[in-house]
């Protein structure tokens, strides 16, 4: 890219003094190719469409002046001179030039060939065109969304100057590419913004999240707690049942363990180690498991579709998916009841080999209506007694490193089904 642009800048270079309509031309792409969005700054430019004009014009000065925000002043922000020397800062006020002003606010160009005698002109006599020895101007509006909010200014000392068309032409075009710079830059401005103010609010978002789960854990904690300081002050009293006690305070901390391990497994920032698991014999191996946390109420049905693949993933962290779904689908029916457990093969895009695996875990329980379905994977949500409201937080979790994606249906009082899909790495 680099060269063959550099390539046509040599060849129009060349060509500028046999072609000297060509000039003009040369001298827009020099700027045209300037953008904010490759990282110059509106002064790189300012000061490069100074010295281009210039050079083009050859006259003594060219400056570029942009209003203030309320329309009273106009500043120098460039201004490049003949002799090599550049400044910026001037200010000009307004409304000691009415009728400049509204020439700049009405035409394309002022071009004053006898800028002190111009009644257009005349105005900045004394206080500018004498003092710099200005005998003719041409001048541009920069024009953004309709509104001059600025100008482009060729200064000429020494003899009058007449201005041609093609001069008048390139300087209304240099600031027409001066109005597109700074249009580009204040999209970047906003754009920078934004982009600040949504990080912002992201880190407000999280920590909200957090406040709200420190809330979550101090609450259950403290209920726990409760039991287990009402019950030991009661151990030793008369008439009280110490047996019973002593069962509340073993429910209690029970509860409080679970709570401690699930949030530490939530809080656990690495998948232990990716392997890659062969998915039958890990549901084979599973099985075993899970019957034995679900208990001798339930049955398991394990049905899988051949050809089943491999999947990568940490052993454990597949096991305690498959754990927390199974836990839940049998907490949906607490009379016991049939866990289906199967394996559906997908097929996603064009190729005929399977890339997708849904292991589905399917309950015949108490459902849920929508409102419930909507927040299940809300840390803390629970609608149980005894909830951690953690266990489908880790699924997401565990479901979301290994690139899978999960799926829920389920109706108030009609059982519950869902679908982990994950993508499989070999046949
Ligand atoms: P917990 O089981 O501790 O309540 P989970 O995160 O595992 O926490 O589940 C959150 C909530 O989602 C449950 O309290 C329940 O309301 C709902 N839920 C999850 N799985 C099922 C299911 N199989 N049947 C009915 N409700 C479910
Ligand atoms: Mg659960």
């Amino acid at each position: 890219m680099m060269n063959e642009s550099q390539g046509q800048n040599n060849h129009t270079t060349e060509t500028v003094a046999t072609h000297p309509s060509r000039k003009s031309e040369v001298a827009r792409l020099q700027i045209a190719r300037l953008t904010v969005e490759s990282g110059l700054s509106l002064e790189d430019i300012f000061e490069a469409t100074a010295q281009v004009t210039l050079e083009y014009l050859g006259t003594a000065r060219v400056g570029i002046w942009l209003l203030n925000e309320s329309r009273t002043l106009l500043k120098c922000v460039e201004l490049r001179e003949e002799s090599g020397s550049q400044s910026s800062g001037a200010v000009l006020q307004l409304a000691d030039y009415p009728a400049y002003i509204g020439a700049l606010r009405n035409r394309k160009v002022v071009s004053a060939e006898m800028a002190q005698h111009d009644p257009l002109t005349a105005e900045l006599l004394e206080s500018y065109l004498k003092p710099l020895g200005i005998t003719s101007l041409l001048d541009a509006p920069i024009y953004v969304a309709g509104e001059v909010i600025g100008v482009l200014c060729a200064e000429h000392t020494q003899n009058a100057r007449e201005w041609s068309t093609e001069e008048r032409d390139l300087i209304a075009s240099m600031s027409d590419l001066l109005a597109g710079k700074i249009r580009a830059s204040e999209v970047q401005q906003l754009r920078n913004f934004l982009e600040l103010s949504a990080d912002r609010i992201m880190m407000m978002e999280k920590s909200d999240a957090l406040a709200r789960m420190a809330f979550e854990i101090a609450h259950d904690f403290r209920n726990i707690l409760t039991v287990v300081m009402n019950c030991a002050q009661t151990i030793g009293l008369p008439n009280t049942d110490t047996e019973s006690m002593k069962r509340l305070i073993i429910d209690a901390a029970g509860r409080g363990s679970k709570l401690v391990k699930e949030l530490s497994e939530f809080g656990k920032s690495e998948p232990e180690q990716s392997v890659v698991l062969n998915i039958g014999v890990e549901l084979q191996s599973t099985l075993v498991l899970l019957q034995s946390a679900v208990g001798s109420g339930y049955k398991m049905d394990l049905q899988i579709e051949k050809p089943l693949g491999k999947i990568l993933m940490d052993k454990n962290q597949f096991q305690r998916l498959l754990l927390n779904l199974v836990l839940n689908a049998k907490e949906a029916m607490p009379h016991g009841g049939t866990i289906d457990l199967r394996t559906i093969i997908r097929k996603k895009g064009t190729r005929d080999k399977p890339n997708w695996i849904a292991i589905e875990v399917r309950d015949h329980g108490c459902g849920m209506d929508e409102a419930t379905m909507k927040r299940i994977f809300e840390p803390f949500f629970t609608t149980k007694e005894n909830g951690t409201g953690l266990g489908m937080p880790i699924v997401r979790r565990i479901v979301d490193r290994a690139g899978g994606d999960i799926e829920v249906e389920s109706q108030h009082g009609a059982g519950t089904t869902i679908r982990v899909v994950l993508p499989l790495i070999a046949h």
